[in-house]
């Protein structure tokens, strides 16, 4: 089957999140099984720096935008058997951020997007690629069913789109329809109306053939008022053509048998090479290696439960144990939580974004934080488990669907009220257990649970099959 991917990350080019994740992976598996797959990609400033050996293709396309001729050149890889494609336009992507800059949105984040989609819809057209499926993923690439469907009918494909994460669907306040290559009459007539705005993601659910989310629990919890972000009714409507499909990980980028991060290997069988880990962190940051060590990756966004977090920061003192945090967020944010590093002296928080750093801290956990508000699926949770770390989680999204709490037999911590209180009660259950036989057994049980991508893959193909009607059984 021929498949085209258009996201705005994959890692390893470029990444801000889970998304790039998954768009980094997905894909090779796919390739794996036999299918012919594209994966198209802004070429940002970072992707060039970082990867100048990409093959410049001897073709252009070009977009039709207010001003005139936009013009877009193309970049090329494979990895693993897919084909990776960057759309390089410097006026758009040539930047230091890829969505922002110093917390601040760049403002025309809606032209960048949409020119970028109208290129890939170009390119398909014009080099008469064909695809069976062309997934979109997220707002930034909401528009390739909606262009699809009113411009590019004679790519007789069908389109899936991806919600990542409801919270951001790429909503313009006080923009033409024009700025995002579209006409006034489509403002109604292909579902971009939103309360009087122009809402890119709804017109997606609206004209794509499938809407996924990346987790079975997620794709209910849309549906209702406290999830849904004001879109619960139109995924409600739209229920028989979504489906929750779990995330996984890529083992061979998360792999502490193998991984070059790491000072030290270890599998489930043995975890000497797991406490040599922790060690060799604790002494390269002041900290005592006898202690349980609470790690939390994140972007320290609200979505997070950062609020939970601070809420509970006077307690985390009492806790014998110590914190770290990486992360990144607005200004405001990170200076919230490098104040609570000066004030508790079992805290560490590392602001920034650091490949490197967040492998060796899941290898040095002993516990991972995860109190999200909502949660699509997550991906940390599910890294920090393939590294022997038990989670400590809300009961939401793909964390309600990975995380089961020991009671009823699972294999990690899980709490449901959104306070501080709450999160430090189930930290404290969590440390009660530390060192003991039932904590080993744990450890060695989530390092054993299938969350690789092979599963999610193959159920994703076998969406596209029916969609397609090559399923010969359906
Ligand atoms: P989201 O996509 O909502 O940000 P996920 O849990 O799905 O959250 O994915 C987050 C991914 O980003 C994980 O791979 C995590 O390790 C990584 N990550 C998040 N923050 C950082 C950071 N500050 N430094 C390094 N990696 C990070």
């Amino acid at each position: 089957m021929k498949i085209i991917h258009v996201a705005s990350e994959a890692f390893p080019f470029s990444k801000t999140g889970g998304l790039a994740d998954v768009v980094g992976t997905l894909p090779k598996r796919m390739a794996q099984i036999g299918h012919d797959v594209t994966v198209m990609v802004p070429l940002y400033r970072v992707t060039r720096e970082r990867y100048p050996e990409l093959i410049l293709l001897d073709t252009k396309v070009w977009v039709d935008v207010p001003g005139g001729l936009m013009e877009f050149r193309l970049y090329e890889t494979f990895v693993d058997g897919a084909r990776f494609l960057f759309f390089e336009q410097d006026e758009l992507f040539d930047r230091s951020g890829i969505y922002n800059e110093d917390g601040e949105d760049y403002g025309d984040n809606h032209i960048r997007f949409s020119s970028f989609c109208m290129a890939c819809l170009n390119f398909i057209k014009h080099h008469n690629l064909k695809p069976e499926i062309l997934h979109a993923h997220d707002w930034q690439a909401a528009l390739i069913p909606v262009y699809q469907k009113l411009y590019f009918s004679d790519i007789g494909c069908k389109t899936v789109f991806t919600i990542h994460n409801l919270a951001f669907q790429g909503i313009l306040y006080d923009k033409s329809m024009e700025s995002i290559g579209l006409k006034g009459e489509h403002f109604y007539g292909a579902g971009l109306e939103f309360y009087g705005d122009i809402n890119m993601l709804k017109a997606a659910v609206l004209q794509a053939d499938l809407v996924t989310t990346v987790s079975p629990k997620y794709a209910e919890e849309v549906q209702t008022p406290a999830y849904g972000f004001k879109l619960d009714g139109l995924l409600k409507h739209n229920a028989h053509k979504l489906v929750g499909i779990l995330n996984g990980i890529d083992y061979s980028v998360w792999n502490p048998e193998t991984d070059e991060n790491l000072e030290f290997h270890y599998h489930a069988g043995d975890l000497s090479g797991k406490e040599k880990v922790k060690r060799h962190f604790a002494e390269k940051w002041g900290l005592d290696p006898e202690k349980p060590l609470i790690v939390m990756i994140s972007r320290l966004a609200e979505q997070k439960g950062i609020q939970m977090i601070l809420d509970a920061a006077p307690d985390m003192a009492n806790a014998d144990a110590n914190f770290v945090f990486l992360g990144d967020g607005t200004p405001d944010i990170n200076q919230q939580f490098k104040g609570l590093e000066s004030e508790l002296p079992n805290v560490t928080v590392i602001i920034g974004y650091s490949e490197a750093l967040s492998h060796q801290l899941y290898g040095a956990a002993d516990f991972y934080l995860m109190p999200s508000l909502f949660e699509p699926c997550g991906l940390s949770q599910l890294i920090a488990m393939r590294y022997g770390a038990i989670p400590i989680a809300r009961y939401t999204g793909g964390l309600a669907d990975t995380v089961k709490d020991i009671t009823v037999d699972g294999w990690g911590f899980v709490f449901d009220p959104t306070t501080g209180h709450a999160l430090m009660h189930t930290i404290y259950r969590a440390l009660s257990i530390y060192g003991t036989d039932q904590y080993h057994d744990l450890v060695q049980k989530v390092m054993s649970i299938d969350f690789s991508w092979v599963r999610s893959a193959n159920e994703t193909v076998q969406h596209y099959e029916r969609l397609s009607g090559m399923d010969k059984g359906v």
